[in-house]
């Protein structure tokens, strides 16, 4: 199809995937806030982050560019499983009784499960074409880990995980998917990194955290020569390359010849959301289109709707350079929800800055209402969601039977970031009534947020 941005690279090619990135930050009609270094506060260059990230990575990250191109061996990989399909919920609409139409896209079709490859490949094929031999990262319930050891597997990559120790215990079959593509996985904190030795030491039986895991990882990439760091949320490259999911969904809504009034993506650190939105947000900065946006988290980790816009570390150690970012403090250890890939103190700054200057809505919900919408899709539509992605479904249910209410047609696109066949547990203890709902500990991220870096 022609395309209506009067570009060619976004053009889809012969099989239909995109062939090159969006990047937002061309079109922001406010400026990001500059990333400063932990130590000095001053901002800082791309040689700070050289230890961490392949160059082509670090010049995506501070890219003005409106299209970056996808090299062709990673739209290769993007070929096992790309372009993902758009569905409409015919049957879903059907037991609402809504006159609303649910699109979803659906990105679960992928190896890993999960939207996450889309930006795994990238970083692999990044990094093996800068002499990298290993990668280090961190992972929360498992989708993270499973997606760059996936993609490790594709490039000839080493890859070392540092699993969340509560899920290394409770949630061992993304383990098992880990190590059949060929990674090492660690629980954390681990002994094998200075910071993990530390924690051990305080507390023996620490569940770890998402921050802990992210500083393990980091430490490991920092000191190690054939080492870089790969992240899979909250960077700005990480949403750029998350971007194809949007791109398609823009040429499968003409393709269906609607165009969606709401656009729904659930939130952790940003990435499936961003991918999803930001090329229709697009069009709102430069076409003057209407789209509405909504971020949806989990009300056990609020950092858009409850957490404060201020510069704060990514990890728990303070490591990290320092983002300016909607968070509930880098000391916040959110309750053990089932949505793991949820659970993080921070949101991404692409995606905070967009919130904070009213471009998106953001709104939070209960994992239990979350739970029984996603049970709900699954009855309707068959597909088993991530318990992430149930978060979003809630919302477009929301959605559309506040559509019924007022009597007026409306269209609902949402993102379905991933499917929950290795969440079954999850969903047990839903259906046993075991599940149950945290309310916002308000305490808690009070105690975090005093510990924000002064800036
Ligand atoms: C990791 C994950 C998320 C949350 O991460 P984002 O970066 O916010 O997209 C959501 N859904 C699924 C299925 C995930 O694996």
């Amino acid at each position: 199809m022609a395309d209506r941005d009067g570009r060619t690279k976004f053009v889809l090619d012969e099989d239909r995937i995109p062939r090159a990135w969006y990047n937002i930050c061309a079109d922001l009609p406010v400026p990001p806030a500059p990333v400063l270094h932990p130590g000095t506060g001053q901002p800082i260059g791309p040689a700070d982050l050289a230890p961490l990230f392949p160059m082509a990575l670090i010049g995506q990250e501070v890219s003005t560019e409106r299209e970056i191109e996808i090299p062709g061996p990673v739209r290769d990989a993007y070929r096992l499983y790309r372009p993902s399909p758009l569905h409409r919920a015919r049957r879903l609409e059907q037991a609402l009784d809504t006159p609303a139409h649910i699109y979803y896209k659906y990105e679960g079709v992928s190896p890993a499960g999960s939207h996450k490859p889309n930006t795994a490949i990238a970083q692999a094929f990044y990094n093996r074409e800068e002499g990298v031999t290993r990668l280090a990262t961190e992972t929360g319930a498992g989708q993270w880990g499973s997606a760059l050891s996936f993609a490790g597997a594709l490039f000839g990559l080493e890859v070392k995980v540092y699993m969340v120790r509560a899920s290394y215990d409770q949630k061992p079959y993304r383990r098992f998917l880990m190590e059949t593509y060929g990674a090492q996985v660690v629980a954390s904190p681990s002994p094998t990194t200075e910071y993990g030795r530390r924690v051990l030491a305080e507390s023996p039986d620490s569940p770890g955290s998402l921050g802990i895991a992210i500083s393990e990882a980091v430490e490991d990439a920092a000191t190690r020569e054939d080492t870089k760091y790969a992240l899979g949320s909250v960077l700005n490259h990480v949403l750029l390359h998350q971007t194809v999911i949007g791109l398609e969904a823009l040429e499968q809504m003409a393709m269906a010849g609607e165009e969606p009034d709401v656009i729904i993506a659930c939130a952790g650190g940003g990435s499936n959301f961003a991918g999803l939105s930001f090329p229709f947000l697009g069009r709102n900065f430069r076409h003057g289109t209407n789209y509405r946006v909504i971020a949806v988290e989990p009300e056990a980790a609020p950092s858009m709707t409850r957490g404060v816009y201020a510069y704060d570390f990514g990890d728990t150690a303070r490591l990290t350079p320092l983002v300016k970012m909607h968070t509930l403090g880098h000391d916040f250890i959110p309750e053990p929800i089932h949505a793991g890939g949820l659970r993080y103190h921070g949101m991404a700054p692409l995606v905070s800055l967009l919130k904070e200057h009213g471009y998106i809505e953001a709104r939070s919900v209960h994992q239990r209402a979350s739970f029984a919408a996603g049970v709900q899709f699954a009855r309707a539509e068959g597909i088993l969601p991530a318990p992430e992605s149930t978060h979003a479904i809630r919302a477009a249910m929301d959605e559309a039977l506040a559509a019924r209410e007022a009597g007026t047609p409306k269209v609902i696109l949402f993102n379905l970031s991933g499917h929950g066949h290795f969440d079954l547990a999850s969903y047990d203890r839903y259906l046993s009534g075991a599940l149950e709902d945290y309310e916002y500990p308000a305490e808690k991220v009070r105690e975090a947020l005093a510990a924000l870096p002064r800036v």
